[in-house]
This record gives structure tokens, C-alpha cells and sequence, in this order.
């Protein structure tokens, strides 16, 4: 099932999205009529109610105990619109991406990773999956795209085993990992330049596990004004999601509705010669293969708010 966030007639909803198509423009979604108190009401609650409340969600469907509305009577929020905990992130998990970014930092890398990078983007970061994103020079004059296959925990757990760890995956979603490349540089540690607000849109939809079965054969790109930046596949993954999973719970409780961004492929702007970095009036578009797409204009904040 596609799961969606949404805001109709003022309210947030959750929503399920109708259908196999991949395009949100033609999607007919479900918004769920539930008791003001339902653990249904939002997407963290469905993801905490694990196997019950995808069960409540089938009867409710069935039972027509739902108003149906088309994509263009609603507009998209994130999936997880205020997650409970900063965005897990894996940094040079595809060797062609970590290649590019050592020659640019002019590192010379004998040995890929041995062991997963990882760096968190703060909440505030989360944008919609078709928001603009503010270019604001006060900030940033170098944020970059990065295409991620994004990773929703279900269900909790610790000390979780690379065989155990598909049990504790709510489901998918795309990721634009975007970065402040000159705020990364200047703070050494990635979390300032990675953590820009509206720095993470997310979405259109969370697919749950079942439907996408193995997540290292999945396709992704990335496209600037229809230009195509970057094309990989989650199966150029150095650390795949189970080993990632396994690799966290070794040292913290994963929790349901905490989002992993597992790392992007190849061809960001940083590393390109010369230089490519988003500008005002841009448009950013990020796919995975079988989970959907989202689009983001870059847009100037106006001067009046400076
Ligand atoms: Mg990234």
C-alpha cells in the first residue's frame, strides 16, 4: 500500500493513495475518516500500530469508511511531515559517489568505507515532495542535489541482525538529500550544511515493504531541469539497507518512524568540472524506480524577509 500526508480543506490527513500509478498527479487518494483521539490520524501513529493498524486501515477502505478526493484537491506534505528524531543519513555508501567527493577534497581513498558513515540532518529540514526549496544567500550559495533511496523503520528494535533486519522496515520513500556544500566545508562536521530548513524534501508517498520486496535493485535518478545529473542503482550500495540497519541498532534503539537516507549515487554538483550548484528558478527531480518521484523548485527568498 502507498501511504501519503496530506492537507485537505485546512487539515492534515493521512491518506492512501489509490492504485499502482506512480504519477501523485493522477493519484485518487483515501482520506481516512477517524476519532479525533485514533492512533490512525497520522502517519506516526499508522507506522506505531504495526500489523493492527494496517489491518484497521483494510477495514476502513473496505467498509468505505473514507472520502475519496483527486491529487489536485490536496496539497502534498512530507510523509512524515514532524519526524520524532533528526534524519539518519549514510554519507559515500556508492563508491563512484565517495571516488568523486575524495578527488575533489583532493583525498586520495586507497579502501572505500569499512564501516558506514553516518550524519543526521535536523527535522526542520523536512520539506513537501513538490515544496520550494529557499535559496537564501545569506545562508547558502551552494546547495546541491543528492537522490536517496529513504528508508522508514517499523518496527523498533536493538541489537537487530542483517537477517532479521527486513522484520523492522515500515516501507520507502525518495529522498533529496540536499547540502549547503560551502556550509559542510566551513563546519567541518556535516550536520550544519545538511541541515538547512526545507533541505529535506520527502515523499509523495511512504510504500510499504511488501510491495517493493528487495531494495538493492532499485534504480535512481536525479534531474535538473530535465537534465539528468545522476543514475545509479541501490545495488551500487556499499552498505546495503540490512547491513545499515543491523549497523545503527548495535548502538541505538531504531525507532518506528525514524526516516534513513542510505546514501546517494554519483554525479552531485560539487564534484562535477566545473562545479554545478542549484540556482533560483531550478527545478530538482529525484526518482526511484517502483516508489515514485518528487519535484522541488529552487525559489530566492525575497528581500523583505532579509
Ligand atoms: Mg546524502
Amino acid at each position: 500500500m502507498k501511504f501519503a500526508t496530506c492537507r485537505y480543506k485546512g487539515a492534515e490527513h493521512l491518506a492512501v493513495v489509490q492504485g499502482s500509478d506512480l504519477r501523485p498527479d493522477h493519484a485518487e487518494l483515501l482520506l481516512l475518516h477517524s476519532s479525533a483521539r485514533s492512533v490512525l490520524n497520522s502517519m506516526q501513529g499508522l507506522i506505531e500500530a504495526g500489523a493492527d493498524g494496517l489491518n484497521e486501515i483494510i477495514k476502513r477502505v473496505n467498509g468505505l469508511d473514507a472520502l475519496s478526493v483527486s491529487a489536485d484537491q490536496v496539497s502534498w506534505l512530507a510523509p512524515l511531515p514532524n519526524p520524532r528524531r533528526n534524519i539518519i543519513c549514510l554519507g559515500w555508501n556508492y563508491a563512484e559517489h565517495a571516488k568523486e567527493s575524495a578527488a575533489v577534497k583532493d583525498v586520495n581513498i586507497q579502501e572505500l568505507p569499512t564501516h558506514p558513515i553516518i550524519f543526521t540532518k535536523a527535522t526542520t529540514s523536512i520539506n513537501g515532495p513538490f515544496d520550494d526549496v529557499d535559496y537564501d544567500p545569506r545562508v547558502s550559495r551552494r546547495l546541491d542535489w543528492e537522490v536517496e533511496l529513504g528508508v522508514i523503520i517499523g518496527k523498533s528494535g536493538r541489537h537487530i541482525t542483517v537477517a532479521q533486519a527486513y522484520e523492522h522496515i515500515f516501507g520507502y520513500t525518495v529522498i533529496n538529500d540536499i547540502s549547503a556544500r560551502d556550509l559542510q566545508k566551513r563546519h567541518q562536521q556535516f550536520f550544519m550544511g545538511k541541515s538547512v530548513d526545507g533541505t529535506c524534501p520527502m515523499g509523495p508517498w511512504i510504500i510499504t515493504a511488501d510491495e517493493i520486496g528487495d531494495p538493492q535493485q532499485l534504480d535512481l535518478s536525479c534531474k535538473v531541469n530535465g537534465v539528468v545529473k545522476q543514475q545509479g542503482n541501490t545495488r551500487q550500495q556499499i552498505f546495503d539497507v540490512a547491513t545499515t540497519i543491523s549497523t545503527l541498532s548495535k548502538v541505538m534503539t531504531l525507532l518506528p518512524g525514524d526516516i534513513i537516507a542510505t546514501g546517494t549515487p554519483s554525479g552531485v554538483g560539487f564534484a562535477r568540472n566545473p562545479p554545478e550548484y542549484l540556482q533560483p528558478g531550478d527545478v530538482v527531480e529525484c526518482e526511484v524506480e517502483n516508489i515514485g518521484s518528487i519535484r522541488n523548485k529552487i525559489v530566492a527568498v525575497s528581500e523583505s524577509s532579509f
